[in-house]
């Protein structure tokens, strides 16, 4: 058996056109921006793609970059300002923040209204008690990616390889909103490879190179990897042993132009979604 490619790229392509599309036909462009403190690499380069693809998509697209120094104090102030600005529906603070700024207090400090990212106290309790608002991209993406393929979630058992906050436990909320059954498997998890064998949809959020092997994979099963990692010859590789599992599996997702392109793509839609239920009530309070 060779797996079906999920193709994150063209999945991708498709939502952003769409959210193009949206966005044209608004009396307002949608206001995004982001805020980058330092200089981190990475950082950097994911900063300059959200800029280009939110401008692309016709957004009001901006991003405040800051000195490394710049303290929690003053992080907070510029928060506060675009949270008081009508012009801005999402904000979105790059993390990891240098480790002087306590990032919970920063996330805290957003309008959950504006949290584009879903990592407000607020918009993960929503999540939780299974009424999802702004959900975190990289699950969302992860779930459209698995719509886009026709994946059965409804009833399906699936095993989610991680609980970040960012990744693992959202991934998790969501399917189990979708009626999956659902196992979170961790660092202390006894016998990974038997409970990830379990899996109708696998969902590798680890961050260690090709960890997932083919034994570990049911006949026929969706894998889905979400695990970005570079090799010491600086080539990108997931968290699944792509070569070995796509002979096992049904369906998967290659790294990269998996999961994620996704992520962006999910980032302007949010960022589409808070602008509509932010506005709808600014219109509802002005016209009460
Ligand atoms: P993270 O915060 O480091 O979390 C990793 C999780 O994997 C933790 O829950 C950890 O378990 C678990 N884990 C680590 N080693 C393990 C092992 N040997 N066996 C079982 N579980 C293990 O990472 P993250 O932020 O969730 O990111 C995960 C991966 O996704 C990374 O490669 C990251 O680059 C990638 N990522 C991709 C995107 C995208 O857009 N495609 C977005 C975000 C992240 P414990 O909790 O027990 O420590």
């Amino acid at each position: 058996m060779t797996a079906t490619l999920i193709d994150g790229k063209a999945i991708a392509a498709t939502l952003r056109a769409s959210v193009a599309a949206r966005a044209a036909l608004l009396a307002y462009r949608p206001g995004l921006v982001v805020v980058l403190v330092g200089e981190d690499a990475a950082s950097t380069v994911y900063v300059r793609n959200k800029e280009r693809s939110a401008t692309a998509a016709g957004f009001d697209s901006r991003t405040i970059r800051l000195a490394t120094e710049t303290t929690q104090a003053a992080l907070l102030a510029v928060i506060r300002s675009l949270n008081d600005d009508e012009a801005i529906d999402g904000i979105l603070v790059q993390l990891p923040l240098p480790g002087h700024i306590a990032t919970d207090a920063i996330i805290r400090a957003i309008d959950p209204a504006k949290d584009v990212d879903g990592f407000h106290p607020e918009n993960v309790a929503a999540l939780a008690l299974g009424n999802p608002r702004l959900v975190p991209c990289t699950p969302r993406g992860v779930m459209l990616l698995l719509a886009a393929s026709g994946i059965q979630i409804s009833g399906s058992r699936a095993v989610v390889l991680g609980r970040s906050n960012i990744v693992g436990r959202p991934m998790a909320g969501l399917l189990l909103t979708a009626d999956a059954t659902v196992t979170i498997a961790h660092s202390r998890t006894r016998d990974l490879p038997a409970e990830c064998r379990r899996a109708d949809i696998l969902i590798a959020a680890v961050g260690r190179p090709a960890m997932v092997e083919g034994a570990w994979v049911r006949q026929g099963a969706t894998v889905i990897d979400v695990g970005i990692n570079r090799t010491a010859e600086g080539a990108l590789i997931g968290d699944v042993d792509f070569n070995a599992v796509r002979t096992v599996a049904g369906a998967i997702t290659p790294v990269p132009g998996g999961v994620g392109p996704m992520t962006i793509a999910c980032l302007l839609d949010n960022t589409l979604i808070a602008a509509a239920a932010r506005r709808a009530k600014l219109s509802g309070a002005a016209n009460a």
